[in-house]
């Protein structure tokens, strides 16, 4: 009824008046950056790039890492680049003003090569097999990972495919440069995935400024996105000093942080073993709903502590699954992160939360 929407409106307002956690959304399209912002988002933490690659595209991704010579992947290349270049334009108007993360490719392999044993069993049954598919399932093979969600992901892609970090970065630059030029007020960053190591970020870094420089260069346009990281692997929790160096931002992947930290697949939630855990009380909760305060959490509190050590004012978010469910929240907000981002539709919870955060007292309900 009135009143009730009346009384959530309230209540909204008075959790944005004290909350000191921002709150963002995870958007990967215009239609859900629009509603994000309804629901009052205060920009996009996380832009999940690969969500672009499905359907029709998602050919060219697939000719791109599997590219028989330069030639055959600057062509993929070349017709992605107008395809993310609308893409971006439309979230960049629809957050006009607003920080959008804009995340570098990050699909587990697998997802995105033909199916290795139908090709097999394809090529083995037909009597003259297409030279094309004898090539196809060689390049499949070479490729071929047993764990592909621990394989050529995120930042390693962007190291072995040449181009594609360029491709992307290029894409943002003139998605900005348009936006620019209509009038707006775009603020893209850059952010590298599943990075563990300061080296990854340090070359990836380089490359992704270089296209900036580029396009500010060719269109006179001045350019400016700020690059960071996720931290999203233990490995770069426990380096987040050095990390830090290279990164003007981390925003924690929960999701990925504690598949690894447990070491159990966030695929497998479904697994027998996953709810016998729960039913013995292994775990209170499922930690990859909840955070599991002393695994995980512990390493975000290293990692905010020597990120901000390392780079003072350093921003930090989160945009795993948890930066959107209530009890996570009042962590975040206690281990001192600037923001959490979450589905759109997740985004009043969070703001009420992130406000009964800030009531409750610094530390909240949270021990170290
Ligand atoms: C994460 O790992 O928490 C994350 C936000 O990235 P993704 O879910 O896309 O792996
Ligand atoms: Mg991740």
């Amino acid at each position: 009824s009135a009143g009730v929407v009346t009384a959530v409106a309230r209540a909204l307002e008075h959790a944005d008046a004290v909350r000191r956690l921002e709150v963002r959304a995870n958007a990967d399209t215009p239609e859900d950056a629009r509603r994000a912002r309804r629901f009052g988002a205060q920009g996009i933490g996380l832009c999940r790039t690969e969500h672009m690659f499905l359907g029709e595209r998602r050919k060219l991704v697939e000719e791109m890492i599997l590219a028989r010579d330069d030639t055959d992947r600057e062509r993929a290349l070349a017709a992605l680049l107008p395809l993310q270049r609308q893409d971006f334009t439309e979230i960049l108007e629809a957050m006009d003003g607003l920080p959008v993360t804009i995340r570098l490719l990050d699909p587990p392999l697998h997802e995105f090569l033909p199916d290795r044993t139908e090709l097999a069993v394809r090529v083995a049954a037909a009597e003259h097999p297409e030279p094309h598919d004898i090539e196809l399932l060689d390049a499949v093979n070479r490729m071929h990972e047993e764990n592909p969600m621990l394989g050529l992901r995120g930042v390693r892609l962007g190291l072995v495919v040449p181009g594609l970090v360029a491709m992307q970065v290029r894409a943002v630059a003139e998605a900005v440069v348009a936006r620019t030029r209509a009038g707006g007020s775009p603020h893209a960053e850059i952010m590298v995935p599943l990075v563990g190591a300061v080296e990854e970020l340090r070359i990836e870094r380089a490359e992704v400024e270089r296209a900036l420089a580029e396009v500010s260069e060719e269109s006179g346009v001045p350019v400016r996105c700020p690059v960071g990281t996720m931290i999203e692997l233990p490995r770069a929790a426990l380096t987040a000093g050095r990390i830090a160096e290279e990164a003007e931002f981390f925003s924690f992947g929960t999701n990925d942080l504690t598949q690894t930290t447990w070491g159990f697949s966030r695929d497998d939630v479904e697994a027998e073993f996953f709810s016998a855990y729960l039913d013995k009380g292994i775990f209170p909760a499922s930690p990859f709903e909840t955070l599991d305060r002393h695994g995980v959490g512990r390493l975000v509190r290293i990692a905010v502590d020597e990120g901000r050590a390392a780079r003072p004012g350093l921003t930090i978010g989160v945009c795993g699954e948890h930066g959107g469910d209530p009890d996570s929240v009042h962590f975040f907000h206690a281990a001192g992160l600037d923001y959490v981002s979450c589905s759109p539709f997740r985004v009043p919870v969070a703001r009420l939360e992130a406000g009964r955060a800030a009531l409750s007292g610094a530390e909240g309900s949270d021990s170290r």
